[in-house]
């Protein structure tokens, strides 16, 4: 397969915003899309994403700001003019045109006649080969999906912009998909920006997630380090499920001490997100798949140097790949925990009398007074 054409360098937005009269859809927005990146804008509904692909796309005016391309700035071009392209949601189609026609379209409206080799390589890359003749209601969604992608990366884009391209298809082909557009974009080298409200498909898909809330980035990063050490409490549960747990810092040796849970809990110094002192108020974060629970009749086998908090569980309920329980603790605090690979018999049930138990490295720590006021 050929490799794409990857001039053009980063996606610079330096201070890019949205008003719509006095509603600020997106406050000015500094953010660098490093060239060749599969790049994710994730948030709820609403939080400014969608507007904010559009202004790299032209479809949208920017109120202030600057959108450059390397070292050009496309902030006045119409979009035409943008090296970029878009695949939305609705696959836009053609309804009339077979597939090949449909992806062949960007080359005839340059006046390209000879399409024949470069669309066969596109459906070669986007394994269509075999329904080059047919019309795209005699495809699934997820192969109409692949078309849409197809014809937006013919004409050479060195940006491709994916607005939600996954939201109309079922969980099983949105899986599917995501693997295969994360295939596409490491084949074809050039830069994508995806705008997703599911985090499951931007931590597959994406190298770098912009984590979007209210018009804001409100945390930037690989979706691993973004997973581990959120900086807000919107961020730890956005992404996946957080047991957070309000403590006061007890004393500030290499590690921090925290009374919380009803007891004394361990945080390494680096994970702690502000100037800690004895007294400081913060909030303790936890995954719940990061906690072993013990029956409190074993709690003597738990190794020395785990946190752990006591508590009864409220509710146990068996998904297949794990049990999941809550697990109320003497201050009142809910605490889910996921545990997998329990044999039916010695899963423990609501009424016990347990001990959560955990390595201190995975407790992350948050600004109380940003999220507790
Ligand atoms: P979704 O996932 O629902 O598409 P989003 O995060 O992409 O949401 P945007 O489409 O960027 O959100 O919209 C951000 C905010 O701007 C929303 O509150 C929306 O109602 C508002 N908005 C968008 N377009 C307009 C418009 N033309 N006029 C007024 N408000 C608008």
């Amino acid at each position: 397969m050929t490799q794409q054409q990857t001039a053009g360098g980063d996606v610079r937005l330096a201070g890019i915003s949205k008003t719509y009269g006095s509603f600020t859809a997106v406050h000015p927005l500094d953010l660098t899309v490093p060239q060749g990146s599969f790049f994710a804008l994730l948030g709820a509904s609403g939080c400014g994403k969608t507007t904010t692909l559009r202004m790299i796309a032209g479809l949208e005016e920017a109120t202030t700001g600057t959108v450059l391309l390397g070292e050009k700035d496309i902030t006045d071009l119409p979009p035409y003019k943008r090296p970029v392209n878009t695949v939305f949601q609705s696959y836009a189609l053609f309804p009339h045109l077979d597939i090949t026609e449909n992806v062949a379209f960007g080359l005839r409206r340059r006046g390209i006649k000879s399409v024949k080799k470069q669309v066969d390589e596109m459906l070669d890359l986007v394994q269509l080969g075999d329904f080059a003749r047919r019309k795209p209601h005699q495809l699934s969604g997820g192969q109409q999906q692949r078309v849409a992608v197809a014809r937006a990366l013919i004409n050479h884009p060195q940006v491709l912009l994916l607005d939600e391209p996954l939201g109309a298809l079922d969980l099983k082909l949105r899986r599917q998909m995501q693997l295969e557009l994360k295939r596409i974009q490491t084949e074809v080298g050039i830069t994508f920006v995806h705008v997703t409200h599911d985090q499951e498909e931007a931590m597959t898909m994406a190298d770098t997630v912009a984590v979007m809330n209210g018009g804001r980035v409100e945390q930037l990063g690989a979706p691993a380090d973004l997973y581990e050490n959120p900086r807000t409490t919107f961020v730890a549960n956005f992404l996946g499920t957080s047991n957070l747990i309000e403590g006061e810092i007890v004393s500030t040796g290499s590690d921090l001490v925290v009374a919380a849970g009803g007891g004394r809990l361990t945080l390494p110094r680096e994970r702690c997100p502000a100037p800690a002192t004895s007294g400081g108020r913060l909030l303790l974060g936890i995954r719940p798949e990061k906690i072993s629970l013990a029956h409190a009749d074993d709690a003597d086998t738990i190794a020395a140097g785990r946190n752990r908090v006591t508590g009864r569980i409220t509710d146990s309920s068996f998904i297949g790949v794990s049990t999941q329980y809550v697990v109320e603790s003497p201050a009142g605090t809910a605490l889910q925990v996921y545990e997998q690979n329990i044999e039916r018999d010695t899963r423990l049930v609501p009424g016990a009398e347990v001990v959560l138990h955990w390595n201190p490295a995975h407790t992350f720590g948050l600004d109380a007074a940003q999220d507790i006021d």
